[in-house]
């Protein structure tokens, strides 16, 4: 319709009145750019206006909804056309104009009015009363004594450091003294209402917000359910904060074993980890425990889903078996808030189905970082609960709660909590779901350019063929519909035997690849986990990478983790794969170190100087294959050690002074007395209270391994918690005596 039409002559009039009340309009005369919600995240509208006569407005209509259900929607149309309005359309759309009927002042006013209304209650509850409160400029007598930042401008450096944050954050930066906002630490007011809010949206019973990350959360959890001397049954492959957890707590823990493939790394735990029969033998063989109380339940069962890898769980399953076990079940998910809200994840997190309460069932916690995958600040945590047959009650829970909370939270880190839950609430789906499109899209870039190329290239961590009902059995990954990628995940279920995964024979869909964490494989493993003539440890490409100002997550001897978080933007990816192939064309050029990683010559110049690119891994692969790093890595990570004491008592032993730093050289069968944590792949291989076993074992071979390599290799070495690398030698703190 144009202006001198009677259609866009309303129009006009309607337009500008909205611009009199002071919206901002955009106008477009056509849908592009609105058919897919990965362009309509970023509409940025407060309502939207669209014309059902225009091509894609369906598509546009059920994109916008998609990322946000919220913004009002006007359809032009004409009454006779509603008819031919599908159904699904209709259900998505608020109002509707009719240009010829109504005033052009009735419509707009309906207009105005729907962007105001969006606009007030577009922001979530803590947010909303912490941004007005910032807005009434009060004089505030109480801490922090920062006083709205005005403190910081008495001092050169203060005033730097509040320029650089800005006004805002120090307005914001309130105590609980300011009652307006309510509590954390009684859940009341906003808080309390952000709190409830995002129970609702993460699924849960009851929502706890935690400041201090899900280390925190971790021992709020353990705490509030173990007395000391109760047993707990732990994941090996759990983090550092469950060991602290059960040090305070006292607890004595068994433990499930996860699987690990020939590159090291780790897998599920297969079922027969976690059923009755094991879990009743492992306590009866503890010696902590007598080998007498074998009545003794654990308390709680702790299952990192998923893991760093991406290995996700089917929590149903787990739940079952575990329920048998325990009346509690613990799912880490400090790295998978977001699994709820993408289809390709159904099944395989904590907050499935409320409805799913009942004394029947064990009553689940999960606890997640909000800051690591969705957007919040750094520990942002939450903690959910599921009720079951061990009932949380609040009261008594908030107990453990403050034990560990401080007094003074940030209110910019319980905000943005609330501010993500909000972003889930209306936009999960297509959040999540760019985050896959852009990791598949890269795995599929680089089975593309490995099937193309002539010599070699990096291999991704997955499935190498897949069986495809509309198009065949055993299709190459890369020829693979992208569709079928992205939302089928049968894709990406782990089956028994299955060589890609190397888990062995874990029941089929027990386990998942979660397909946004991505593991890049650098040549020198079979799927085996032999070693190949030809390798290029991960660690040289990890330099090579972080020296062009690219940081991956974590790599171990032959994998590199990259993770497709909400924060990555399209086409990211494509600056990883033009450096891949300049490492490899470095490679094989033999370019020299003192052009490849300056800052690793500059430090040791006398040991890399002159040195070319496939002399460092060659001189490396040869390292690790001949002390077989890889291997004895996994049988030291495949066995549980000796328990001597439990973590409590080894740490009371540490604050008594009774423990002592011995070489790793002169080590023979010692209890630790701090937890042994080799980075990779960041799994306890040694709690505190546990023996190293003998000098001829796996776990003090791989240790002196691990040395042995720091020595010859000086800028690579590994960072194990635990290890004090000083002196050409390796220093554990072991109990003495
Ligand atoms: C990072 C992590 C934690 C701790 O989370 P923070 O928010 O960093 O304190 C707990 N568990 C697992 C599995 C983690 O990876």
């Amino acid at each position: 319709m144009g202006a001198d039409d009677p259609e866009g002559y309303a129009l006009d009039r309607i337009v500008g009145m909205l611009l009199e009340s002071g919206l901002d309009v955009r106008t477009s005369v056509d849908t592009d750019g609105l058919t897919d919600p990965a362009s309509t995240m970023h509409l940025d509208a407060d309502v939207v206006i669209l014309d059902w006569r225009l091509p894609g407005a369906a598509d546009a209509v059920s994109a916008i909804r998609e990322v946000d259900h919220d913004v009002g929607i006007f359809l032009i149309a004409e009454p006779s056309s509603l008819g031919g309005i599908p159904v699904d359309t209709l259900s998505m759309v608020n109002e509707y104009v009719w240009l010829m009927d109504d005033s052009p002042s009735f419509i707009a006013g309906r207009i105005d009015a729907s962007a105001r209304r969006y606009r007030r209650d577009v922001l979530p509850p803590m947010f909303s009363a912490l941004a007005g409160f910032s807005e009434d400029y009060e004089y505030s007598w109480h801490t922090p004594g920062h006083t709205a930042g005005t403190a910081f401008l008495k001092s050169p450096a203060g005033r730097l450091f509040y320029d650089f944050f800005g006004e805002q954050l120090f307005r914001s930066d309130l105590s609980i003294s300011v009652g307006e906002l309510g509590s954390l630490l009684d859940h009341s007011g906003p808080i309390g209402d952000a709190e409830r809010y995002a129970s609702d949206v993460f699924g849960s019973d009851l929502t706890y917000f935690v400041t201090n990350g899900t280390s925190t959360s971790n021992r709020v959890v353990h705490m509030s359910v173990t007395p000391p001397g109760g047993v707990e049954l732990v994941d090996r492959n759990c983090h550092k904060s469950i060991e602290h957890a059960l040090t305070m707590s006292h607890a004595v823990p068994v433990y499930m074993m996860p699987t690990r493939n020939g590159y090291g790394i780790m897998g599920p735990i297969p079922p027969a980890e976690m059923s009755e029969e094991t879990v009743r033998d492992r306590i009866m063989d503890c010696p902590l425990l007598g080998g007498v109380r074998h009545k003794d339940r654990p308390t709680i069962a702790v299952v990192t889903n998923s893991t760093y890898d991406g290995v996700c769980y089917d929590a149903g399953a787990v739940e079952d078996i575990l329920g048998e076990v325990t009346d509690c079940v613990h799912f880490d998910e400090a790295w998978y808030a977001y699994a709820r809200f993408n289809p390709l994840y159904a099944g395989r997190y904590a907050m499935r189905d409320p409805g799913s309460t009942g004394e029947d069932r064990p009553t689940v916690f999960a606890t997640q970082s909000t800051h690591k995958l969705l957007a919040a600040l750094s520990q942002a945590s939450m903690i959910h609960v599921r009720q079951g047959r061990h009932h949380v009650e609040p009261s008594l829970f908030n107990e453990t709660y403050m034990m560990h909370a401080s007094t003074s939270p940030q209110y910019a880190i319980i905000a943005s909590m609330d501010v993500s839950s909000k972003m889930m609430d209306t936009g999960g789906r297509a959040l999540t779901q760019e985050s896959i499109d852009e990791a598949v899209r890269f795995r599929q870039t680089m089975a593309r350019i490995r099937a193309d190329s002539e010599g070699w290239w990096f291999r991704v961590w997955q499935p190498e063929h897949l069986d495809v009902p509309e198009i065949g059995e055993g299709v190459r990954f890369e020829d693979v519909p992208h569709e079928r990628l992205v939302s089928d995940p049968s894709c990406w279920t782990m089956h028994p035997g299955d060589a890609w995964h190397g888990f062995g024979d874990i029941p089929d869909g027990w386990a998942m690849l979660d397909p946004i964490k991505v593991t890049v494989l650098t040549p020198g493993m079979d799927d085996g986990g032999n070693y190949t003539d030809f390798g290029i440890p991960a660690a040289i490409v990890v330099a090579f990478l972080d020296q062009r100002g690219i940081v991956n997550e974590k790599s171990g001897d032959y994998n590199i983790l990259f993770l497709f978080s909400m924060g990555v933007t399209k086409g990211k990816w494509g600056t990883l794969v033009s450096e891949f192939f300049e490492f490899r064309r470095l490679f094989e050029e033999g370019a020299v170190l003192d052009d490849v990683l300056p800052d690793l010559v500059a430090r040791y110049p006398e040991r890399y100087s002159g040195m070319t690119l496939p002399h460092l891994a060659r001189e490396m692969h040869e390292q690790i294959r001949r002390t077989r790093q890889t291997q004895v890595a996994n049988r030291a990570f495949g066995m549980l050690p000796a328990q001597a004491m439990t973590p409590a008592r080894a740490y009371s032993e540490l604050i008594r002074g009774n423990v002592e730093q011995v070489k790793l050289d002169d080590i023979d069968d010692r209890v630790v007395a701090t937890g042994v944590v080799p980075y990779p792949p960041g799994v306890p291989m040694l709690m505190p209270g546990e023996r190293t076993g003998k000098r001829g074992g796996p776990t003090l071979t791989y240790l002196r391994a691990l040395q042995e390599f720091d020595r010859r290799f000086p800028g690579f070495e590994h960072d194990s918690h635990g290890v004090e690398f000083r002196d050409g030698h390796y220093w554990i703190h072991c109990v003495r005596g």
